[in-house]
């Protein structure tokens, strides 16, 4: 679809760096690039190349069709999927796209051990373990499940991993406690695993905080785009956003004190103001609950939304900018202008928000430009 009104714009060369970082920083632990929801919106077919040949040891995915996006570009790469599958995806996964798969129940691992023998080659597997995230996995109280499990035919257990719930929070109370959980799970388990096997549990909070406690590999997806998750912690300094987001000026004028702006007239003008108006609302993905919160950037100045985000159209106060903005003008929603930052995570805060759903809209919504 082309569109002129509003730019996506992602920087593979920005991508490439962050896991070069990433990759040496956490050695020798390996890295996986987590790729999954469309590389959390960067868009995964424009990125695959990058991650492979920047050095990611393996890529993260959710879904089939990514998983062919990948196998477009290699057909052997590591793919590991981030979650429990359904009976007919782990079918076509084990027919053509070989996908490492979690399994958390006896029933997923013995309908892939099938899958597995039929295709006369075995299927590689890593075993989930509930720590304390909640979402699925073997519990503590199935030892003797995963030991039956790892003595399946048709299966081979490559990796053993759990996650983190708040890697993320002020205190690493909850993570220390996940991860001695997880290291009574490898006790139990120890003389029934192959040697080889990969341990895993680091998300990139985790990746950041608990740098002795990483393990075989480290899964990082916000990290490799350039956002951290939280406030509790600081990302490596040289990590940086890869996307960002521009639009122009469709008009500008000048009103009155007491005029009402938008749907519902929930903005009224304290002062005789100068209204920009920019062509991009909650249908390119500018989230609706920005209205009288967002901030955007012209001429290098912070500027407030005002009144409701409509459909396709903002609304902008650019009374106090030094000079006066003109039609076509750049406007910075996400990224750099001049001295000027608006950051994916200042965005979410302002709505109870992350970073990921935001750059998941705006890279979903528009066409994306790599640089
Ligand atoms: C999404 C996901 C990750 C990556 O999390 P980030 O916080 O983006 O690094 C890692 N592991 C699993 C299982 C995931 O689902």
């Amino acid at each position: 679809m082309k569109q002129h009104h509003i730019s996506v714009i992602v920087s593979r060369k920005r991508f490439a760096n962050n896991i070069r970082i990433l990759k040496e920083y956490v050695y020798p632990a390996k890295l996986s690039v987590v790729m999954k929801a469309d590389a959390y919106g960067h868009g995964l077919a424009g990125l695959v190349e990058t991650a492979i040949t920047a050095g990611a040891d393996s890529i993260g995915i959710s879904t089939n069709p990514e998983a062919h996006m990948v196998r477009a570009v290699s057909q052997d790469f590591p793919l590991i999927r981030l979650r429990m599958a359904l009976p007919e995806e782990l079918k076509e996964s084990v027919a053509e796209l070989n996908i490492e798969e979690q399994v958390g129940t006896w029933e997923a691992s013995e309908y892939l051990s099938c899958e597995g023998i039929r295709r006369g080659l075995p299927v590689s597997v890593h075993l989930t373990l509930d720590t304390g995230m909640g979402r699925g996995g073997f519990g503590i109280n199935e030892i003797d499940t995963i030991r039956r499990v790892i003595a399946l035919p048709g299966l081979r257990i490559v990796g053993v991993m759990a996650h983190y719930a708040n890697a993320d929070a002020t205190t690493m109370d909850y993570s220390l406690a996940q991860n001695q959980k997880f290291d009574r799970f490898v006790e139990a388990l120890a003389l029934e695993l192959p040697d080889d096997v990969l341990f895993h549990t680091h998300n990139s909070a985790a990746t950041m905080r608990l740098p002795n406690l990483r393990r075989d590999m480290v899964r990082v997806g916000a990290a490799c785009y350039g956002v951290k998750t939280s406030h509790n912690f600081s990302n490596l300094p040289d990590l940086k956003p890869c996307m960002m987001v521009k639009t122009r000026i469709t008009q500008v004028r000048n009103i009155p004190a007491a005029t009402k702006i938008g749907y519902g007239s929930l903005y009224t003008t304290k002062r005789p103001s100068r209204i920009a108006a920019i062509p991009v609302g909650f249908g390119e993905g500018y989230p609706r609950a920005l209205f009288n919160k967002g901030i955007v950037l012209i001429g290098g100045h912070r500027c407030p939304v005002v009144g409701r985000v409509s459909l396709n159209i903002t609304t902008i106060d650019v009374t106090d900018l030094p000079h006066v903005p003109k039609w076509g003008d750049e406007v910075v929603l996400i990224g750099d202008q001049e001295n000027e930052t608006i950051t994916f995570e200042e965005m979410a805060d302002k709505f109870q928000s992350v970073h990921t759903e935001i750059n998941l809209m705006a890279g979903s919504m528009n066409e994306i430009k790599y640089l």
